[in-house]
């Protein structure tokens, strides 16, 4: 979401003229609120918003821990940022660029809670 200063990209904050989430017609809300719903309704906004990439260099690089930015929650860019993705790699490449890689680690911690699950270590 919009207007929180991390300090990239020169604080050139240009990009988020186009932002979508910005226009009148979503519930600001949305990019915020814990529950699914809404957590998918944000999403899908930002996958047709102009300058997903941007937003999303921007909160990694920002480190931004809060909020549906670029179509991914605090949770899902903390593990790009993990993974060794930077904003400037995001920016360069685009979000879908790593999109094999989230699948990857999404299965690993599926796998993970599987193990907690049926009693195994992790
Ligand atoms: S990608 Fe999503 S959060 Fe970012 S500016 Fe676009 S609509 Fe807003």
């Amino acid at each position: 979401m919009l207007e929180q200063d991390s300090g990239f990209i020169g604080d050139d904050l240009a990009w988020q003229a186009d932002a979508l989430c910005a226009e009148p017609r979503y519930r600001a809300d949305d990019w915020f609120e814990n529950g699914r719903k809404a957590t998918d309704r944000a999403k899908r906004t930002c996958m047709a918003c102009l300058v997903q990439r941007e937003c999303l260099s921007y909160a990694i690089a920002g480190e931004i821990t809060e909020g549906v930015w670029g179509a991914l929650t605090g949770p899902e860019r903390a593990r790009l940022i993990d993974a060794g993705i930077t904003a400037e790699a995001v920016l360069a490449y685009g979000p879908h660029a790593f999109a094999g890689l989230r699948a990857e680690h999404e299965r690993e911690l599926d796998a993970r809670v599987e193990r907690i699950r049926f009693g195994g270590i992790v």
